[in-house]
């Protein structure tokens, strides 16, 4: 079976358990913490430790094939690399959502006077409350709220 990753200048480097961890997280379609991943690659690979997948997954996101989100309520997330796009958090459900970056003008204009410094990414993550959640109670997170 020829993978899609073997035309890869370092296809060769893709190890076994470097595959799984890229199909694993293609099939979820989502952002998954470390400790999600591993217990799903345990399945398939039942010896693997954990520090065996976070090496792996730093090699991974090091080379452009995985994309690491930090979100400060929430443990690293890693998920298959797309296009560039930005992340809607919610707050009540914790789930992740990818916002397309071309439909959103907000991330199109970097300070560019920045004291010399020189940007190389931005980062966006917007908060709030999902279509679900919204639906399901706003009462009771408003209450909630101090
Ligand atoms: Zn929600
Ligand atoms: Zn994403």
């Amino acid at each position: 079976m020829v993978s899609i990753y073997d035309n890869l200048p370092f296809g060769s480097r893709l190890t076994k358990q470097r595959r799984i961890i890229l199909d694993v997280l293609a099939q979820s379609q989502t952002h998954l913490s470390a400790r999600e991943i591993f217990l799903l690659v345990k399945k398939k690979i039942a010896n693997i430790s954990y520090a065996t997948i976070y090496r792996n997954l730093n090699f991974l996101v090091k080379n452009g094939l995985v994309m690491s989100l930090e979100c400060s309520s929430k443990e690293e997330l890693f998920e298959i690399a797309k296009d560039d796009h930005s992340h809607f958090i919610c707050l009540r459900c914790r789930q992740v959502y990818d916002i397309d970056n071309a439909k959103s003008n907000h991330w199109r204009q970097p300070p560019f006077v920045l004291s010399g410094h020189k940007v190389v990414k931005q980062v966006f993550i917007y908060k709030g409350l999902c279509k679900k959640c919204k639906k399901l109670n706003r009462s009771k997170y408003a209450k909630k709220k101090k």
